[in-house]
């Protein structure tokens, strides 16, 4: 018979089921990047420009209305190198998990960034998109399979403002 004073841990399966319903912002996005375009929408007081949208600004508490088109490539501002694995990616180790942000948006997000030794990314480093072929586009995320280096000069540090 084991001794509980043993045990460290246990398993306990769980799960949620739930179902969300994309309205407004949200929808828009989403009937766009099944099209293969990036939308966000800017604020019409502090100008910051959140994509995805969700209809309101956070610094401002108000609605957001005005649509805008963002880029499918951009910048790395954070990043970190992934050496243990999980089960939703599949991916070799080590790989790089970046936060980057999109040219004509001012909110990042968090996207892996592959076909890079993860030892040669840097703050700065350009980044493209690389989507799902047309014919497998839907309305997700998931459209954007990874990101990848761009062939252009970094940008400096000093210009990534308050990201770093
Ligand atoms: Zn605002």
């Amino acid at each position: 018979m084991n001794d509980p004073s043993e045990v460290k841990a246990i398993v306990t399966p769980t799960s949620l089921s739930y179902r969300w319903v994309a309205t407004g912002a949200q929808a828009e996005f989403l009937n766009e990047i099944a099209r293969g375009r990036l939308i966000g929408q800017r604020c019409p007081r502090c100008e910051k420009v959140y994509c995805p949208p969700s209809g309101n600004c956070a610094r401002c508490g108000i609605a957001t209305r005005e649509t805008v088109e963002v880029q499918d490539r951009g910048t790395v501002i954070t990043f970190c190198v992934v050496r243990v694995p999980s089960e939703n990616i599949d991916v070799p180790l080590p790989y790089c998990s970046a936060n980057i942000l999109l040219d004509g948006s001012d909110m990042p997000f968090i996207a892996l960034l592959l076909e890079v030794d993860p030892e040669r990314v840097r703050l700065g480093m350009r980044v493209e998109a690389v989507w799902k072929p047309a014919e497998e586009l839907g309305p997700t995320f998931e459209n954007i399979r990874y990101f990848r280096p761009l062939a252009e000069p970094d940008v400096p540090v000093e210009q990534l403002g308050d990201w770093v």
